[in-house]
């Protein structure tokens, strides 16, 4: 038995920004846009910005999020008496629109009750139109806010149905911008979505068809991307595997790579996608024999002979895009690996097919040099 949902509407294709205005969910309400100080200045933010006449414009999101960014956003939705959100950018231009939508409807000041201290996220929130311009989070249909609360040194994601975005407006060619590095980064949390989805204790049907589609789309593309950052067919290729790999995992979870990633992006100040990345070999090796032939499936269905093969080209197109692939690339040393074993049990780990053990850390950070 499995259910499926996704209430966010999805309108996908190169241009499609354009019909933004026109948009039955936009017309006639008084938005606040959000976005970051490098967007803020794409020309094609800046089209956005002058078609809408926003109540106001929120273009101080950090990479990785704060609380802080969270809470100052809710209270100009509060003083603007925004109706729908209207949010351009990365995953963290989307996750602090997608928790300010929530606080700005609560009597809270504060994001952090509900990020660190317990509060259960339940009640309104202000509609989201979210407009992804890296491909790779699919923040665009996920139920997920990733924050970074640095009082307490917790980047830690928050969960609830409120956090869908009412629409997503996926146009590939807000992404022809985006630097290797971030390219890189980007595609490798879609694929870890993609794998994480397909391999979690929770994984089902109609996530695993996506997953292994957007997975395969990864594979075919990004070399491409890397030769021709301004490739358009390649990047929007890109801009669909990364949302399909957004639905792949947002129901059934993620499970490792993601445990992993958060010791390595708080204490390693790894990038979101390259803190999946690093561990994505080693898990993929730990993981296969509890999968009874469904990880030799996805490698075959993605084109590859074997998982060896799959697992070849990742380390090859991690190290094209510049990617740690060793500790020492990392800047990890021993010391720090105890830390990031312990750091790593995050309640996520628990969708792991195979029961992860400190052992198991142990064998992993021994396999990436430590
Ligand atoms: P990001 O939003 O932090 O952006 C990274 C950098 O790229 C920023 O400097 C940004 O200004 C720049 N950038 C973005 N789009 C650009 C463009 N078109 N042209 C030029 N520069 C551009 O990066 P991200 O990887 O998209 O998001 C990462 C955040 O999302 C992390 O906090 C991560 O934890 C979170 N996340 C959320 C989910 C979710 O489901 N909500 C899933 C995975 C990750």
């Amino acid at each position: 038995m499995w259910t499926f949902q996704l209430p966010t509407k999805i309108t996908f294709g190169r241009g499609c920004v354009a019909s933004l205005s026109t948009m039955p969910e936009m017309a006639g309400r008084r938005t606040v846009v959000v976005t970051d100080p490098v967007i803020a200045r794409l020309q094609a933010v800046q089209t956005i910005i002058e078609q809408l006449a926003p109540v106001a414009l929120y273009k101080d999101v950090r990479p990785n999020p704060t609380v802080e960014n969270a809470d100052t956003l809710a209270e100009l939705l509060r003083t603007t008496q925004a109706e729908v959100i209207t949010a351009v950018g990365g995953g963290s231009a989307l996750d602090c629109a997608k928790t300010a939508s929530f606080l700005a409807k609560t009597g809270d000041s504060s994001i952090r009750a509900y990020h660190s201290e317990g509060k259960s996220i339940i009640g309104q929130n202000i509609p989201v139109i979210a407009i992804p311009t890296t491909a790779g989070t699919g923040s665009e249909v996920t139920p997920i806010a990733v924050l970074d609360d640095e009082e307490k040194n917790v980047k830690a994601p928050m969960m609830s149905p409120l956090f869908y975005p009412v629409c997503a407006l996926v146009d590939p060619d807000l992404t022809l911008s985006v630097p290797l590095a971030v390219t890189a980064a980007t595609a490798f949390d879609a694929l870890s979505h993609a794998i994480e989805g397909y391999w979690s204790r929770n994984h089902q049907p109609i996530c695993d068809a996506l997953a292994k589609e957007a997975a395969r789309t990864i594979f075919e593309n990004l070399d491409k991307v890397f030769d021709n950052l301004g490739d358009p067919v390649a990047r929007e290729r890109l801009s669909y595997a990364a949302l399909l790999a957004g639905i792949a995992f947002q129901m059934p979870k993620n499970a490792i790579m993601h445990a992993c990633s958060y010791p390595l992006s708080n204490r390693a100040h790894l990038s979101h996608g390259a803190a999946c990345a690093f561990t994505m070999e080693a898990s993929i090796r730990l993981n296969t024999p509890y999968m009874i032939g469904r990880m030799e499936e996805f490698a075959n269905a993605c084109g590859f002979a074997s998982i060896d093969a799959m697992i070849e080209t990742i380390t090859k197109l991690k190290r094209r895009g510049g990617l740690p692939i060793t500790l020492a690339d990392a800047g990890i040393d021993a010391d720090m690996v105890k830390l990031l074993i312990s750091e790593s049990f995050h309640p996520v780990i628990k969708n792991n097919p195979k029961e992860v053990t400190t052992d198991d850390l142990r064998e992993i950070y021994t396999e990436l040099g430590g």
